[in-house]
């Protein structure tokens, strides 16, 4: 489909050119800044398609992270457009976008996938996620953050879920523990970079929904995590966040390539 020409086109070269020095003028005059980069807002196109893209790649991640969509699964762009009643441009701008974050695969001339993962791919999932969420550990001991109510409500109905309920409950449960976690961080890009990473753990966890098992050992874990952030012991959170992680990690992987080795002999 042919773009829609969007207000540039009718612009005037010299708009652009004192866009151009009025950008440069406010790297060069730092003590404006303020003023000029309203200056630069306001050359900003219009977003209409930019946020439908953005609600549909939302609707899509929602889909994902309860299980709607299993690994292999394809998202054809024509038929999300009819169900979601919008053109194919910013569902296929959605479906680049989630691309690129890595949670969905393009295959040439195939189309847009939700990923199967291997034992590689979670073993490298997890190590960001130790990464990511060591960073919000450390965090939250270092500046004394004590707003951790978020963080210990997820941890009681953990700790309720996980006598009867189904392991799907407390599996969600858990995905929201780690976010909660480096939310209390306030920082947007730990945020935005966990969130990403807790979706593919989702989609690993959520191919192997047979045989995944939420003991009460795991919901354990969770708790000796937050006792240690609470009592400000930096070295033990660490090491418990840490093992969490490596311990999640080799889980899933022989239940991975268990599952894999069923498939190829079946
Ligand atoms: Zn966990």
């Amino acid at each position: 489909m042919a773009k829609e020409p969007g207000p540039q086109n009718n612009r005037h070269a010299s708009d652009d050119e004192s866009e151009l020095s009025q950008a440069a003028a406010t790297i060069s005059k730092p003590k404006t800044a303020s003023r000029k980069r309203s200056d630069v807002v306001a050359t900003f196109e219009p977003v209409h398609t930019e946020s439908t893209a953005g609600m549909i790649a939302t609707q899509i991640r929602e889909a994902l992270m309860a299980g709607a969509l299993g690994p292999g699964s394809q998202l054809a762009e024509s038929e999300l457009a009819i169900r979601l009643k919008v053109s194919r441009g910013p569902v296929r701008e959605a479906l680049q976008r989630l691309v690129q974050e890595g949670i969905l695969t393009e295959v040439r001339n195939r189309g847009v996938f939700v990923p199967k993962f291997d034992a590689g791919d979670v073993a490298d999932i997890y190590l960001a996620r130790q990464a990511i969420e060591s960073a919000a550990v450390t965090t939250l001991i270092e500046n004394n953050v004590t707003e951790t109510q978020a963080l210990e409500r997820v941890l009681r109905r953990m700790n309720t879920a996980v006598k009867g309920t189904r392991w799907s409950t407390v599996a969600s449960l858990d995905a929201q523990f780690h976010q909660q976690l480096v939310k209390a961080t306030s920082s947007p890009r730990l945020v935005r970079m966990l969130d990403t990473l807790i979706l593919e753990s989702r989609i690993c966890i959520l191919a192997l929904e047979d045989v995944y098992q939420a003991t009460e050992d795991l919901v354990e874990e969770h708790n000796h995590i937050f006792d240690a952030i609470q009592r400000r012991d930096k070295a033990l959170a660490l090491q418990l966040i840490t093992e969490h992680m490596k311990d999640a990690a080799r889980r899933l992987g022989v239940l991975l390539e268990a599952q894999g080795d069923v498939l190829n002999n079946s």
